[in-house]
Parts: structure tokens; sequence; C-alpha cells
């Protein structure tokens, strides 16, 4: 067995099964913190993605190994407000029992549930979603972002030149998948956002997976802060490497950006959720349980 960092085995948080209504009865004090928390977070299976060739993610001795990666959305709970992280693979694909090859053929996706479904067991609706953000624009991140045009939605200029501009493809961004969005009310950044104002949820930049990466940084009341990687990290080997992925936009900026997550999680204290990691995510309990 790898052993795991401590910044990602640390888990240790409370956990509790909405679905059989065991919510914590606990008023205690809560230990101190500088800035405020959000309420919960749902971890949502947002399907899987199969690829063909490790080493496009790695370095050239995984040549032609198969990869499984997981994939999750987010969604967060703010008192009466949900901020939704990620969209996920497309809902079409739960249909497909064979999955969907992207166009590049170098992968297959797939999708057990429908995120609908997932949002529905939670008692949430796409009209609930206040506030939408990807990570970036990739098709396993914004599958469903066309559900969330009626959302305010967060993106860093540079991903939304990007998406909007006229080459879209050569991102490997889907045009299609954001067909909705054009005259959606889209926040463009240019660095940090604080999504409640009260330092709860960071909305932080880390360019280099596409040219407006960004990550999420969720303050728990229970368990602490997390860091969403978004794709700023495929894989924990990669991490504990700084390996950047040959697949990446620009290698600098993909280095800067762990770089500077590295920074976030040593001031912080934050645990490090990488959300293509098959084994980490595993261990992450999966929706409609949720994480205090
Ligand atoms: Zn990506």
């Amino acid at each position: 067995m790898r052993l795991l960092h401590p910044a990602i085995m640390a888990f240790g948080f409370p956990l509790f099964l909405a679905a059989c209504g065991a919510l914590a009865p606990d008023n205690a004090a809560k230990p101190a913190q500088s800035a405020a928390s959000v309420d919960r977070i749902y971890a949502i299976n947002c399907g899987e993605n199969h690829a063909k060739d490790l080493s496009a993610w790695t370095t050239p001795a995984d040549s032609g190994k198969p990869h499984v990666f997981s994939n999750n959305c987010y969604l967060i709970k703010h008192r009466a407000d949900w901020l939704l992280w990620d969209s996920g693979n497309p809902d079409r694909i739960a249909a497909m029992p064979g999955g969907l090859r992207n166009p590049r053929g170098t992968s297959i996706a797939f999708m057990k549930k429908p995120l609908v479904d997932s949002l529905r067991e939670i008692g949430v609706a796409p009209a609930d979603i206040r506030y939408f953000a990807m990570s970036h624009s990739h098709g396993d991140h914004s599958g469903n972002a066309n559900l969330f045009a009626a959302s305010t939605i967060y993106m860093q200029s540079a991903e939304y030149d990007a998406v909007f501009g006229s080459e879209p493809q050569k991102y490997n961004f889907m045009p299609a998948n954001f067909e909705k969005l054009r005259d959606a009310k889209i926040v463009k950044l240019n660095g940090d956002h604080d999504v409640f104002g009260d330092g709860s949820v960071l909305i932080k930049p880390t360019p280099g997976h596409t040219p407006g990466h960004q990550s999420l940084l969720v303050r728990l009341p229970k368990a602490g802060p997390v860091l969403l990687s978004g794709d700023a990290v495929h894989l924990k080997s990669n991490w504990d490497n700084k390996r950047v992925p040959s697949i990446n936009y620009n290698a600098d900026q993909s280095t800067r950006s762990m770089d500077a997550m590295d920074s976030l999680i040593k001031a912080t204290g934050a645990k490090l959720w990488i959300n293509h990691d098959f084994e980490q995510s595993a261990a992450i309990p999966k929706s409609p349980a949720f994480i205090e």
C-alpha cells in the first residue's frame, strides 16, 4: 500500500448520513476558526474516465498502461445558499452502458447516475444552485454546465476568453457544453474571489492545466479547510513529485500553481482533495452523505 501524504490522509471528518436522518445533535463549542465556515459539503460521484494511456498524465514509463480516473462534483451548503463546484461528465452518458469515447479517442467517459438525480437525492434542483463555478472547462467538468445557466457563475477571465473566443477546440473545450451560458450571469475573475464574503469559500486561480484554471478552498466547521484541486493536480503521485502532465496548456504556470497550492496548504492546514485520484476519492464519502 502506498503511503499517503499527511495532508491527504488526515480525513478524520465527522460523517453524517442525510438519508437516515442521523444528523448531529452536538451543539458543543466548535474549534476556533479565523474565518467563517460553510455548513457542509457533499462529494457527488460525477462519473469515471477510463484512459488508454496513463503516460499522458505521468511519465513515459507508464506508456500503454490503462488507468481509471475518478470524477466528482462538490455541492456546498452555506446557510440558505448552494454553491456547485464542477458539473462532471454529461448526464446523457448515464444512458450509454459502454460509455462515451472522447473526440481524441484517448479515454472513455462513464456516468453511473445523472447529476440531476444525485442533486434530487439531496433535495436540491438545478434552479436552487445560486452559485456555480468550475475548476476549468474540459468536458469532464463542464458536462452539465448548461443546467446552471440561471446561477451566478464565477470564471477566471483567461478561461472565459478561451471558452468563448474563436478557438475553444484549441484548448480541448467543447462549445456545446457552454451554449446556454453565453447570456448567463458570468462574473469574470482576475484572481482570488471570496464567494460568500466571509472567508468560508475562496476561489484561487491555479492556471496551467488550462489558461484560467482555478481551485477552491472550503472551510468546513468540523473537518477544517479542504482544498479542491480541480485538475491542477490529477494524481497523488504527481503531487508528490510536482509532476506536470504533458497534456497541460502551460508547464511553467502549472508548476507555479502547485507551488502556490503548497504554500496555501502550509498556511491553512488544508487537506488536498485530488479530484481524479481514484484511491483518494474512494475514501471520501459520497452523497447523499455529507461532511461537516
Ligand atoms: Zn482537465
